[in-house]
């Protein structure tokens, strides 16, 4: 066995001999560690059921992922309130919906309407494809939402709903990126906002990423 101050010493010249390996200074490393716990670390997700005028909190990670027990309160929460039926939302969206949640932390995400697959639902519906979250956040003015939203992410629809008071978001992947006002019964799509949100700030404006992988 040897002597504690001859370990410590030993110990001393391993870590010491580490850093001295290591390419990377210690604080860069500690900073990397960070980021991944923070990455792996799951949002707190606030929701507000309008129809129900219940609350909910979910965790749901910055990838849209989640563990089981929470895939399956997502899914039961977000259900088509018409036939009662369950479907798991599409990852991008909830992913979304997780940065969001951060950004507007600690207010509640007001869904509106989800999963929908009742009869007269259109085919090709981002919500009959469990893609879509129609939605408002209190205190938060709605074109504010949808600008960040249309800036933030590609390979998207952004739907703005002014009368009713929501904003719609799906994730379609492969697909064009698609803006709309709903107004006076119909949907206005090329709206100038979304024009305006896009428009480079400067000369380097930063750069636009997809939700979650
Ligand atoms: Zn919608």
């Amino acid at each position: 066995m040897l002597p504690i101050l001859l370990k410590l010493k030993l110990a001393t010249t391993a870590a010491a001999g580490l850093a001295a390996a290591t390419p990377v200074p210690m604080p860069a490393i500690a900073v990397a560690m960070t980021i991944v716990e923070r990455a792996a670390s799951p949002v707190e997700v606030k929701l507000f059921d309008e129809n129900l005028q219940v609350n909910a909190t979910v965790a749901i990670r910055r990838d849209g992922t989640m563990d089981d027990a929470t895939a399956a309160e997502v899914k039961h929460l977000f259900r088509c309130r018409t036939t009662g039926r369950e479907h798991a939302i599409a990852r991008r969206t909830l992913a979304m919906l997780a940065d969001i949640a951060e950004k507007y932390e600690p207010r509640a995400i007001e869904f509106v309407s989800v999963y929908r697959v009742q009869h007269g639902e259109s085919a090709t519906s981002p919500h009959r494809d469990a893609r879509a979250i129609d939605f408002r956040i209190r205190g938060v003015q709605l074109p504010k939402l949808r600008d960040y939203l249309w800036r933030t992410y590609t390979e998207v629809g952004i739907g703005w709903y002014p009368a009713e008071q929501f904003i719609h978001m799906d994730s379609r992947p492969a697909l064009h990126d698609t803006a709309w006002t709903f107004l006076t019964g119909e949907n206005h799509y090329h709206p100038y906002w979304a024009e305006v949100a896009r428009r480079p700030v400067s000369e380097t404006p930063p750069p636009r990423h997809r939700s979650g992988v």
